[in-house]
């Protein structure tokens, strides 16, 4: 997974570090850094928890997640 961090944008919560479940990230002198890339199984739980938007997936967008969630949920309206 590509992942990149806007270094000027990253306010250094740690926000991302704690609220991945696959450890990706660490703080490295204020900075988010992603030092296990290929542990990302792009849930973008990250993207809507920084506050600062200094995250990217190269290939991953969150309005994609956005249109599968709201196809999911019509489907399960559907069946329900
Ligand atoms: S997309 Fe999910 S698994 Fe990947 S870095 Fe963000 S929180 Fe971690
Ligand atoms: S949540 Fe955003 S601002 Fe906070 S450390 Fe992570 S990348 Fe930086």
């Amino acid at each position: 997974m590509d992942i990149r961090v806007d270094k000027d944008a990253c306010l250094g919560c740690g926000l991302c570090v704690k609220d991945c479940p696959m450890d990706v990230y660490e703080l490295q002198e204020g900075i988010s850094v992603p030092v296990k890339p290929k542990n990302c199984m792009g849930c973008l739980s990250c993207h809507e928890i920084c506050p600062s938007q200094a995250l990217e997936h190269r290939g991953i967008y969150p309005a994609r997640r956005h249109y599968i969630d709201i196809r999911v949920c019509e489907m399960l309206n559907r069946v329900i």
